[in-house]
């Protein structure tokens, strides 16, 4: 008997109509009896937003901890729904949140990361159900509070959940029919591409293609579980996340990603002596806030420099705090900021091969009358940062430029 692991987002379970959808979904894995079945479910579309513009009408922001049992309950009002229907329809089913399932995770209200889950009690709950619902996106601390993995999380608890269970499939069921060139909602020429290997769709992933959650794509790669995105109002092949083979290589440029969600921080005239990076970037690091574009500007007089980086937009206030904190260690005069930009990312595995891919991303930008703010490559990605307004023209024009449209073809 086979164990399947079935994960649908928000949009999936948005109403009772798209969860007789889901219920055809998962009947079918379930295959008379054929498989076991475990469906991860996200809240309903808009219901995490809802709970937290509610919080934020308290304060800007609101004590985590108590955030986190807010933001976990839209998960709970899915499974709950969920698992009367498949009652309904005859099959042996119940509901888990995450505290039930033991999904443990370290401290970090807001963005934990899972530690563990407790195999051996799915798996004999599973001997006695046909289906068990999981609330997704939550867990339980070592003090029994409940935390979340942070937003899109329920993507990390589904794949964290077949791979400790040892799932034999696991699929990402969504509103597209799997991962495309870019996004499909932003450029109409995206293609969907049939197979992506885990470190280009990680860079997707962390470069802003929120299809995926960064976090379920590094459990993947780790425990190489093949993850199967796909729609769940289609029966077509979706996209098959995997192991990295020659095929793949040949494809210089595999896909466009964006992330409207950052803000740029400037750091003005700090020390320029060692230790400073250090007692400016540790603290951050510390608070889990992700910096990922770092330029430490030439001192002009010896003395001092500018630091500038890009933190999520979420983080801004937190940055801006421990900023204020450490200022003075640093010797820092000012911080400015701006939201008003958005990363653009060209991604592939062949550009370990092959050059020339960032200049011919500079001079399309270029040719759009785009400024590039700041610049960052990794082995098989090159990122801009840009102003916020020229993204969608950004994303078109690199999709034209590297002709993504001509690149594999959809199934
Ligand atoms: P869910 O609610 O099912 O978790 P999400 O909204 O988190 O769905 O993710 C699906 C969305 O991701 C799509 O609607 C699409 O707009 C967006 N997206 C961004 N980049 C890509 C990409 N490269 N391929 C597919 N979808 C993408
Ligand atoms: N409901 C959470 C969110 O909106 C988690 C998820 O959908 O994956 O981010
Ligand atoms: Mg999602």
């Amino acid at each position: 008997m086979g164990i399947i692991v079935q994960k649908f987002g928000g949009t999936s379970v948005a109403n009772l109509d798209c969860m007789r959808q889901v219920l055809a979904k998962v009947r079918s894995a379930h295959c008379g009896g054929a498989n076991k079945v475990v469906v991860v479910l996200s809240a309903m579309a808009g219901e995490t937003n809802r709970l937290i513009a509610m919080a934020r009408q308290w304060s800007p922001r609101p004590d985590a901890a108590e955030m986190d049992s807010l933001v976990s309950t839209g998960e709970q009002i899915s499974v709950a729904l969920f698992a009367m229907l498949l009652k309904d329809a005859g099959l042996k089913a119940r509901s888990l949140l995450g505290f039930q399932a033991e999904v443990e995770t370290d401290s970090r209200f807001g963005k934990a990361r899972i530690l563990g889950i407790n195999s051996d009690k799915l798996r004999a709950m599973l001997d006695s159900h046909d289906v068990l619902v999981m609330a997704g996106f939550q867990g339980v601390d070592c003090h029994g509070r409940i935390t979340t993995l942070g937003r899109g999380g329920s993507d990390t608890s589904a794949v964290a959940m077949a791979v400790a269970i040892n799932a034999d499939v696991c699929e990402i069921y969504t509103d597209v029919d799997g991962v495309y060139t870019t996004d499909p909602n932003l450029c109409s020429t995206a293609r969907k591409i049939p197979k992506i290997s885990y470190d280009e769709m990680l860079e997707m992933a962390s470069m802003g293609a929120k299809v995926l959650q960064i976090r379920s794509v590094e459990f993947a790669k780790k425990y190489n579980m093949t993850v199967h995105v796909r729609s769940t109002f289609s029966d077509c092949n979706g996209t098959f996340v995997t192991q990295e083979d020659k095929s793949m290589e040949a494809v210089l440029v595999s896909g466009i990603a964006y992330d409207k969600d950052q803000a740029r921080v400037t750091v003005l005239d700090v020390q320029d002596r060692p230790g400073v990076a250090s007692a400016l970037f540790s603290p951050l690091a510390d608070a889990g806030i992700v910096v990922d574009m770092i330029i430490q500007n030439t001192s002009r007089d010896g003395k001092t420099t500018d630091m500038t980086f890009t933190v999520p937009r979420a983080d801004l206030d937190e940055t801006l705090q421990i900023i204020e904190a450490i200022k003075h260690r640093l010797g820092a005069t000012g911080v400015l900021t701006d939201e008003r930009v958005a990363k653009v990312s060209v991604i592939g595995v062949g550009m370990r091969s092959h050059s020339g891919v960032a200049s011919r991303m500079f001079a399309a930008l270029h040719d759009e009358g785009i400024n590039i703010l700041m610049i960052s490559t990794s082995e098989i990605k090159v990122t801009c940062l840009i102003e916020e307004k020229y993204t969608e023209l950004a994303v078109r024009t690199l999709h034209d430029k590297f002709e993504l449209d001509k690149v594999r073809n959809a199934c």
